[in-house]
């Protein structure tokens, strides 16, 4: 596999858009995945309640499992929760379960109930024997409590974005959102990374969507685009990501390309 420069200190990337189904969860365990390969550490944390990042990267979590919800609301330290992957040596994920469906609610009445997420990360990142060159949040569709937890863990957040047609549409909020907690939670938090996801070169409209989004945001869009490709959507019933299931995939190029993209752009000024 490629070695790719690793990061000095660890980055931290939440991956949000309240839009489901855009690629969020895919992005999030094929980047770290094609990181992991390329020799960086890499611990991705999954804060949607349907696990689908849990499930994607082979992790366990049936309803018993301890995990990201007990992290967050119980305050059980994340070093003895967190689970390596089965296919990748530096890959590591702290998988949610249903019961993190509750935690929105549970939230609320809790102290400090948006930074639940960041003193946990800190303190395991601090703790940790070896250092963590990447931290994936995988977030759920939706601008809740989870997500502003999310965004107040991390230095960065990457969107991905549908070659679509309402693609842009929600954008604004998203953007407006990351603002808000930029001036009163996070003064550190940058959007560094836009990715284009599902992309049909044949199509005028996913050209034309391609070409609005980088006109909007020159310096954050990947030159890669993640082209739809079956391969990538059926890794996740293996318990696998496309690097893995498919590695030579067109589909799992790109993502390969991408990450090494992130890894070579490094962390924002
Ligand atoms: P989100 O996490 O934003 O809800 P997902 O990553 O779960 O989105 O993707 C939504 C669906 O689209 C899933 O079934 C996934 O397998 C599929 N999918 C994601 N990216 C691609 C792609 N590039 N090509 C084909 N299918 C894709
Ligand atoms: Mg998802």
């Amino acid at each position: 596999a490629q070695r790719l420069p690793l990061p000095p200190k660890t980055r931290v990337l939440t991956v949000a858009n309240q839009k489901g189904g855009v690629g969020k969860t895919t992005t999030t365990v094929n980047l770290a995945a094609a990181l992991a390969r390329s020799g960086a550490r890499v611990l991705v944390i999954d804060l949607d309640p349907q696990g689908n990042a849990s499930t994607a990267l082979g992790i366990e979590h049936r309803s018993e499992t301890v995990s990201v919800y007990d992290v967050i609301i119980g305050d059980v330290p994340m070093a003895g929760v967190v689970q390596k992957s089965p296919e990748f040596e530096s890959l590591y994920c702290l998988p949610a379960t249903i019961h993190l469906a509750g935690a929105e609610i549970e939230l609320v009445s809790l102290v400090a109930r948006e930074q639940r997420l960041h003193t946990a990360l800190d303190q395991f990142l601090a703790e940790s024997p070896d250092l963590f060159h990447y931290v994936f949040i995988d977030c759920p569709p939706s601008l809740g409590l989870l997500t502003i937890n999310a965004f107040v863990a991390a230095q960065e957040v990457l969107i991905p974005i549908q070659c679509e047609y309402y693609a842009l549409e929600g954008l604004s909020q998203l953007l407006n959102n990351i603002k808000l907690i930029e001036r009163h939670l996070n003064p550190v938090l940058t959007v560094s990374t836009i990715l284009l996801t599902m992309y049909d070169s044949r199509t005028n409209l996913a050209n034309q969507v391609a070409q609005d989004v980088r006109d909007h945001f020159p310096d954050q869009v990947l030159n890669t685009l993640i082209p739809r490709s079956v391969r990538i959507s059926e890794a996740p019933s293996y318990g696998q990501t496309v690097i893995s299931y498919d590695t030579n995939s067109t589909g799992s190029l790109s993502y390969l390309e991408a990450a090494a993209e992130i890894a070579r752009r490094g962390a924002p000024q």
